[in-house]
């Protein structure tokens, strides 16, 4: 939490692969709020072989999105658990506009207030490279790069010790539909949430610390706890 917050509610947007975990996870340790992103809750309803987790499973193995309503029902109830109280770090929601208004619903309802939006710009042609060195721990879900962030041993995880896994849609094809998708139903929230006042633009084809100290100088200062 920053000094200048009561709460802090965050939405990272930008690209698939353009950091959004990454930062999340940094972001999350520094402010002393959850991270939530739809896309691990949607794996972890993958790994679990759940009825919803074989539905999603098909639809993001083609790089499509999952439908309104179910990642709709999954965010309420996520951000109405005790640790999103005082913020969260939304990473992968909304993606487009009617989840954005699916947004305002919930926070109007829980009594709660969006302080910021920080979308990550990332090219096109990094990202692909990004996402095609991508692993991450199936058991921990830390995000590795095999060349940008790489594991201290070899392809298992410095935390866990058990060998990393590649995404199912981090395939090219996979990725450049992704991308599509981003342009088309995505990227128009940023526009959205600019006529708001709330959009901070980061510059993010830098290292991770240059892109994270971006976002900490547009929040202000954190509480020393
Ligand atoms: P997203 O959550 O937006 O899909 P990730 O945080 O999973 O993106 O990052 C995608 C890949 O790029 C990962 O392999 C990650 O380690 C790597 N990565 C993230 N940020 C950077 C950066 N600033 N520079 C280089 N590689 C990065
Ligand atoms: P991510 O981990 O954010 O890259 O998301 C991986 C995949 O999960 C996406 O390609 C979608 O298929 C699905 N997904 C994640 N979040 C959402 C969302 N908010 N709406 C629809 N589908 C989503």
């Amino acid at each position: 939490m920053t000094s200048i917050y009561r709460s802090l509610n965050l939405i990272l947007l930008g690209p698939p692969g353009c950091g959004k975990g990454t930062q999340a996870k940094v972001l999350s340790e520094k402010y002393h709020v959850p991270h939530v992103s739809t896309g691990d809750m949607l794996r972890s309803e993958v790994r679990r072989g759940t009825e919803l987790g074989m539905k999603a499973k098909e639809i993001m193995d083609r790089g499509e999105l999952v439908p309104d309503s179910i990642v709709g029902s999954m965010i309420l109830r996520r951000l109405d658990e005790a640790d999103c109280a005082r913020g969260v770090i939304l990473d992968g929601y909304p993606r487009n506009v009617e989840q954005a208004g699916v947004l305002d619903g919930i926070l109007a309802e829980l009594g709660r207030t969006l302080e910021r939006v920080i979308v990550i710009e990332v090219d096109d042609d990094v990202i692909v490279r990004r996402l095609g060195g991508r692993r991450s721990c199936p058991k921990c879900g830390r995000v590795y790069h095999m060349e940008y962030n790489p594991p201290r041993d070899d392809a298992t995880c410095d935390d866990c010790g058990i060998a990393l896994v590649q995404r199912d849609d981090d395939r090219e094809d996979v990725i450049r539909e992704r991308l599509r998708l981003y342009h088309e139903k995505t990227a128009p929230l940023v526009q959205l949430y600019e006529q708001r006042g709330l959009v901070v633009r980061v510059d993010g084809n830098q290292p991770v610390e240059g892109v994270t100290e971006g976002i900490v100088e547009a929040l202000g200062t954190p509480l020393n706890r």
